[in-house]
């Protein structure tokens, strides 16, 4: 790997694309001849006022998203927007739908139960999106959520979940941008950049106009989406820096042939995956129905020995495979493949796991 680089499996924050990481290293001392970093420059100037514009234009382009949904740079983490979300789509006593299949759902729908009455749709198995003939959507929620990729499952939708005329509200986190979506289904997306797209620090939200400007007067300024909106999300001093890694990674993958050729990459580095699984005569087992598999996040154990998992994980580090151990709360192992896992690093591990299952007979 260039620059001695490992392949690194982590959940996130996760690997950048080389090329993206050898363009800030160039612009970090003098970005296109301004004298300052894109870090020392005033977010009010004319160059920083290019990058988040070119970063928002090519996520429009990438995504294809409608004119009216505005798209938003905000701080917090997905973790925040947790809150913001029922706090500017509800009303204090109103009816939220939260669909969970999982861990991030399941907090999610946790930290909304501190602004109105959570009902939960339905709760999955973990290893599968349940059955929508057994959801239970209540009839006045002012929004749907769910998650579109459980990342500590790896459990994800095939497609959105079909809420009738509801708002449906999407945690992307660990798939943003990693396969076309068709915004229009959505009232809400918002994702954490630092799997697919960045660095830490910055969270988009996609967000319908008409859902913004009704939240609640005790909504911090922060979380406001219509403050965020107005002032182009640069109410306060944005993050900058993770705009600017965003809008590099934006412009790579516009340039590589959009999101149907991000999406194409990514099903064949997880078929590389779950066929060596699928390969190993039930060495290694996916805890996660077919059905329900997720393309960015692989989690798998070696169900005849779990001892041999922790070998497993060592033996991949130095073997420079790091960050494959499973979720704390899971165990096992897990290999998070996002858009930026070269095909190679996914053909390695695969390789690596045939001769670990051999090797351990
Ligand atoms: N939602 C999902 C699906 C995640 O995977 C994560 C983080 O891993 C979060 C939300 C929380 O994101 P953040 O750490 O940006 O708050």
């Amino acid at each position: 790997q260039p620059y001695g680089r490992v392949f690194n499996f982590s959940a996130g924050p996760a690997v950048l694309p080389v090329e993206v990481l050898e363009q800030a290293q160039a612009d970090l001392l003098n970005w296109q001849g301004s004298g300052m970093s894109v870090m020392e420059m005033s977010h009010r100037g004319k160059e920083f006022q290019s990058i988040i514009d070119g970063a928002e234009a090519d996520l429009r382009a990438l995504l294809a998203i409608p004119d009216n949904y505005q798209v938003l740079f905000m701080q917090g983490g997905a973790s925040s927007q947790f809150s913001a979300i029922p706090l500017n789509l509800s009303a204090e006593g109103d009816t939220l739908d939260y669909i969970v299949t999982g861990s991030w759902s399941k907090k999610a729908a946790g930290e909304a139960k501190k602004y109105g009455k959570v009902n939960v749709v339905a709760t999955g198995d973990n290893k599968s999106v349940p059955d929508p003939s057994s959801w239970k959507l209540s009839p006045d929620a002012k929004y749907v959520h769910y998650c579109d990729n459980e990342t500590i499952q790896g459990v994800e939708f095939k497609a959105p979940p079909v809420v009738g005329d509801k708002v449906l509200v999407a945690d992307m986190s660990s798939n943003f941008c990693s396969k076309p979506v068709d915004v229009s289904k959505y009232g809400l997306i918002y994702a954490g950049a630092q799997k697919n797209i960045g660095p830490a620090g910055v969270t988009i939200v996609i967000v319908r106009d008409d859902l913004i400007g009704n939240s609640r007067p005790s909504t911090p300024v922060m979380l406001d989406y219509k403050v965020q909106a107005d002032d182009k999300s640069m109410y306060n001093t944005p993050p900058c820096w993770a705009i600017y890694m965003c809008g590099l990674v934006f412009a790579k993958m516009r340039r590589d042939g959009g999101l149907a050729a991000v999406q194409q990459a990514n099903e064949k580095k997880a078929k590389v995956l779950y066929d060596a699984i699928a390969g190993s005569n039930g060495f290694y087992s996916s805890p996660v129905d077919a059905a329900a598999r997720s393309m960015m996040n692989v989690p798998f154990t070696i169900p005849a020995n779990a001892d041999l998992e922790k070998e497993f994980v060592s033996q991949a580090a130095k073997h420079s495979m790091i960050q494959l151990k499973g979720h704390r709360s899971v165990g096992g192992m897990r290999a998070s493949i996002y858009n930026s896992m070269p095909l190679d690093g996914v053909q390695q591990l695969a390789n690596f796991m045939k001769e670990f299952a051999v090797n351990s007979a």
